[in-house]
């Protein structure tokens, strides 16, 4: 592997403040330089933005057990395209991740594959059924950091406070999928004034609210480290506010979906909006921005959840929740909320973007060498875009083996052109690296 130097961009880095007009040196898969010198094959890059490899703290890779939606190959292949070096799977896969066996098997192949690094998360319940803790130590021994049945919650806030209590043995975290079960029996969409027209059985933002606030108060109690996934209302935001002003030691994510769209895209009964939880107002959509704006919610993560065609494609009752995020979470934040080019106008600047794209689910998760500190010896784990680049989403030219694309036909802007991980290109001049 010979030298790369990208000439001419931007380099945003906020682990070390950096933001600036610079030549990055890569060479022996670490940054050798950042400044005005170069070596080895020059790759011209003006005009585009070299910052830290992405970070997607909550992806299901669906491998083992549903490979037809997705497998860890295709998976990270999909987070490469998207400029990600680093993602989290889940653990909702068959067999369910809750022993080291699992862990092991999904490290390998992703390891096989060569896209991206993954770091497994653990079930916190033996087969996601909410009773006996699952095999934490063994899975902590090999390095897992977070647990989490996502998909389901852990109902039982006795398991819940035994669950945080182990985890902070090894100062791991516990990630709840945080959804109150007996309020959302047979919940379809968000509750309010469009379920009732449109005849579907709501689920309250109370649900949500209701399980982060438990988890809250335990994990403060315990002084123990909770991460809450895919926040999507305002009083949720709010809670997790106070609990920061209060010490908790609680992270914070959310969805593309979750501060873009509102459930008045359900209007059509399309089963690509079925998620969980659930698209929900504006009110809600501009909280979540004002999350991320002012760091209440750390970081930005895809939930990416492929389902085959033949599940998806079903009429609305029928059809299971989850969307696509990987290969447009980059271009969905800087269309939407950066604004393209022009940091003034909007909700983050792009250091801000990056930052919750990369930087801090990599702290928040305990991830080293992703998430930026772009500077000699650090390893070049590294995403190079053009923001101002147009394109629009074909869902039928992804990576991923699904296509439940929420933002399939929308213009956006904002493009992955080189991904690298420890300084090899995953991918190069926006295609897949042999
Ligand atoms: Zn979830």
């Amino acid at each position: 592997m010979s030298a790369i130097t990208l000439t001419g961009a931007r380099v945003v880095d906020p682990a070390t403040g950096r933001d600036e007009t610079a030549n990055v040196v890569v060479d022996g898969g670490v940054v050798t330089e950042v400044g005005q010198g170069s070596a080895g094959l020059r790759l011209d890059v003006d005009g585009c933005v070299v910052a830290p490899g992405l970070v997607d703290l909550h992806v299901h890779l669906r491998e083992p057990g549903s490979e037809d939606a997705e497998t860890i190959a295709s998976g990270t292949a999909a987070a490469a395209l998207g400029g990600f070096t680093a993602v989290c799977p889940m653990a909702n896969t068959a067999p369910v991740t809750d022993h080291a066996g699992v862990v092991e098997q999904v490290l390998r192949l992703a390891r096989e594959a060569g896209h991206c690094d993954t770091y497994p998360v653990g079930a916190v319940t033996r087969g996601l059924r909410g009773e006996e803790l699952a095999e934490l130590g063994t899975m902590a021994a090999l390095g897992v950091r977070c647990f989490s049945d996502d998909g389901l919650p852990v109902r039982s806030a006795r398991v819940m406070r035994r669950a945080l209590t182990y985890a902070r043995t090894w100062d791991a975290i516990i990630c709840n999928h945080a959804e109150e079960p007996t309020l959302t029996e047979d919940a379809e969409m968000n509750e309010g004034e469009l379920s009732s027209v449109l005849g579907l059985a709501g689920w309250p933002r109370e649900a949500e609210e209701v399980m982060v606030a438990r988890d809250l108060i335990l994990a403060h109690g315990l002084g123990a480290r909770l991460h809450v996934p895919h926040v999507s209302t305002a009083g949720t935001v709010d809670l997790i506010r106070r609990a920061k002003v209060l010490g908790t030691r609680v992270t914070a994510e959310a969805a593309p979906h979750h501060f873009t769209l509102t459930d008045a895209c359900v209007a059509d009964y399309d089963a690509v909006y079925k998620v969980n939880p659930p698209l929900r107002t504006m009110a809600d959509v501009d909280a979540v921005r004002g999350g991320l704006a002012d760091g209440t919610i750390d970081a930005i993560a895809t939930d990416h959840a492929p389902h085959a065609p033949e599940f998806k494609d079903q009429e609305w009752g029928q059809a299971p929740c989850g969307m696509l995020g990987l290969e447009t979470a980059l271009a969905v934040t800087l269309t939407e909320l950066v604004r393209a080019a022009d940091d003034a106008a909007g909700d983050l600047t792009l250091p801000q973007a990056v930052a919750a794209l990369s930087t801090n689910p990599a702290r928040s998760r305990d991830i080293a060498g992703h998430g930026g500190g772009i500077e000699p010896g650090a390893p070049a784990n590294l995403v190079v875009f053009d923001p101002a680049q147009r394109w629009t989403v074909d869902a039928t030219q992804l990576a991923s083996r699904s296509r439940n694309s929420p933002f399939a036909g929308r213009e956006l802007t904002g493009k992955v052109v080189h991904t690298l991980l420890r300084g090899r290109f995953t991918v190069r001049d926006g295609r897949l690296a042999g």
